[in-house]
């Protein structure tokens, strides 16, 4: 049994006023509990005040990137100690907004991976192919590709830690999601390819979630399908009544 995980990405959103709002307003809703995994990544300026906020709550904090060196003269980066230190437990890498305007390569993604699950933090790896590459029919093999570079290196063990997100870059905050069965279809490629690299029991035991456009009125239909076991969720995050619909998904 994988428990389904729920991620909001807040990107470039939220001032720590509106952060801690949103979260106030999140807390209120969940009440006991969810029955998912529930986790908010808000910008950095947020962690250390929102990672007070749910500390010993159902909500686990993430960050929304991590440079992969432990410390120096990287101007503007953050190590992955420094998440730590402010609470956080989850960090995604590779997302695709990351790859396409800040240079986020896949041998990239894969050293924020290990630095990442070096300092107990729990990677949560976005792939995804472009539109482009989905009408040329090559949507698969660029989705495995991107899992296995992203991998490289990985145990079997570490695969406890790690969540896949794939998201369609063509379906990130356009409106347009894919298809339940195309969104299944992609899931089940991603399952066999950690089939292929760590074996059956370990690709049963991780995670992948879907992202692209995931919404209070599609998400049901989304986590019916049996290799979708969560979602990656940008907008709809933002506010409280939408993303807790989504969190509490039939
Ligand atoms: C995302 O930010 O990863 C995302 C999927 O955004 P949206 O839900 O807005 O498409």
């Amino acid at each position: 049994m994988r428990t389904p995980i729920i991620a909001g990405n807040w990107k470039m959103y939220k001032t720590l006023g509106e952060a801690r709002e949103l979260v106030a307003g999140l807390l209120a809703g969940l009440g006991e509990g969810a029955a998912c995994e529930v986790v908010v990544c808000p910008p950095y300026t947020a962690l250390a005040s929102v990672g007070e906020q749910v500390a010993n709550t159902p909500i686990s904090l993430g960050a929304q990137d991590v440079f992969f060196e432990a410390q120096g003269a990287f101007t503007g980066a953050i190590a992955p100690q420094m998440l730590c230190d402010v609470g956080c437990r989850y960090v995604i890498v590779g997302h695709s907004e990351r790859r396409q305007y800040f240079g986020d390569t896949d041998a990239t993604v894969n050293r924020k991976l290990h630095a990442a699950l070096a300092n107990g933090l729990r990677p949560i790896m976005c792939v995804g192919e472009s539109k482009p590459q989905r009408d040329a029919g090559e949507a698969e093999a660029i989705v495995t590709a991107q899992v296995r570079a992203g991998l490289a290196d990985v145990t079997a063990a570490q695969m406890a830690e790690v969540v896949i997100a794939y998201e369609p870059i063509w379906a990130i905050g356009t409106g347009d999601t894919a298809t339940s069965a195309d969104a299944q279809a992609m899931h089940a490629a991603i399952r066999a390819t950690l089939v292929e690299i760590f074996g059956a029991e370990t690709a049963q035991t991780v995670r992948i979630q879907y992202g692209g456009s995931v919404k209070p009125d599609n998400v049901d239909e989304l986590m019916a399908q049996p290799d979708i076991d969560g979602a990656l969720v940008g907008g709809a995050a933002l506010k409280a009544d939408s993303f807790l619909r989504i969190i509490q998904f039939q």
